[in-house]
């Protein structure tokens, strides 16, 4: 017999329908990635509650990559020592299934402690207008902690030392590392080295506060390695070409340099997904207000 169609107003309501729920399900992951829930508490909802909510129609799979510090690497990794296939959703679980995953959840997140502060961390691609973004923060947001990194470059018109950047020599900077007083340091752009002094970050987190830290990509990873409860936030530009025009619009490097930081970018927009949070630099305030509130925990 042939198949009839639904009538249209039946496929718009379905599609409607869709969509809701794919935006429900968005709104679960973001409250584990912003610490507002813990994954565990999703999983547990969706156990007691109704087999079509959003916790319990989400895939196990996007709920441990919405938690902060677990990429799809270890995501994946997971989810094959727990015996738990790619495409199962969080309802959907045998009950050993779910003892494992409740075992793992649990030895994770602390057994539900949720820390008063965190180390959050903005990279992104070259010229993206990071520096931009947070020096309106530092600029706005008074009672935000920004990490003032070490730096061998010399400093640009109108950076002060001990406000931009901690200005060192090669040798002090060397110094510094042997004393072991970098959370993570690194040759940026081929040339010169920046550093994120350790002591201040251990004492504000230790203080309860939160501190952001402006960064590049190599330093974001090992910030992940050296502390992976630290949210990792990605800045993005609107699109590729006005990364371009952002950066030769600085006018601050030459031809030659503008074209390797351009490589670079190239290369560091592909990482994107190794990061919890993204954030769209449309406009800087908008960016500094999402950043700066990723900083406050719930
Ligand atoms: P700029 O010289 O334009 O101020 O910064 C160049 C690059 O160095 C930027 O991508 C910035 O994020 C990065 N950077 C600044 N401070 C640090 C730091 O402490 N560690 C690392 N790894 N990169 C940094």
């Amino acid at each position: 017999m042939p198949r009839v169609a639904p009538p249209d107003v039946d496929r718009v309501a379905a599609a409607q329908a869709a969509v809701a729920a794919r935006r429900a399900r968005a709104a679960v992951k973001r409250s584990v990635t912003s610490r507002g829930r813990t994954a565990l508490d999703v999983a547990e909802s969706a156990w007691a509650g109704e087999p079509t909510s959003p916790e319990a129609t989400l895939r196990v799979r996007e709920l441990l990559m919405s938690i902060p510090s677990l990429g799809p690497t270890r995501s994946e990794k997971a989810m094959g020592e727990l015996g738990i296939a790619t495409s199962k959703r969080v309802g959907g679980l045998g009950v050993r299934q779910r003892d494992r995953l409740r075992d793992y959840l649990s030895l994770r997140e602390g057994h539900h402690e949720l820390p008063t502060s965190r180390l959050v961390v903005l990279a992104g691609p070259t010229a993206v207008g990071k520096g931009t973004v947070s020096r309106h923060i530092r600029e706005n947001y008074p009672n935000v902690l920004l990490s003032i990194s070490a730096t061998t470059r010399a400093p640009r018109p109108g950076e002060v030392d001990g406000e931009h950047y901690y200005f060192l020599s090669d040798e002090q900077f060397d110094d510094m590392i042997a004393r072991g007083e970098f959370l993570e340091w690194a040759t940026v752009h081929n040339a010169s080295r920046y550093g994120t002094p350790r002591p201040p970050i251990d004492a504000a987190l230790a203080d309860g506060k939160s501190v952001l830290l402006e960064i590049d990509l190599q330093g974001a990873r090992s910030v992940r390695r050296e502390m992976p409860e630290a949210l990792l936030v990605f800045l993005l530009p609107p699109s590729w070409d006005e990364l371009v025009r952002r950066l030769v619009g600085r006018g601050t490097e030459e031809a030659a340099e503008q074209a390797r930081r351009l490589e670079t970018a190239k290369v560091e927009l592909r990482a994107q997904d190794e990061f919890d949070v993204k954030v769209v630099n449309r406009e800087v305030g908008q960016a500094a207000a999402e950043v700066v509130e990723l900083l406050e925990v719930p």
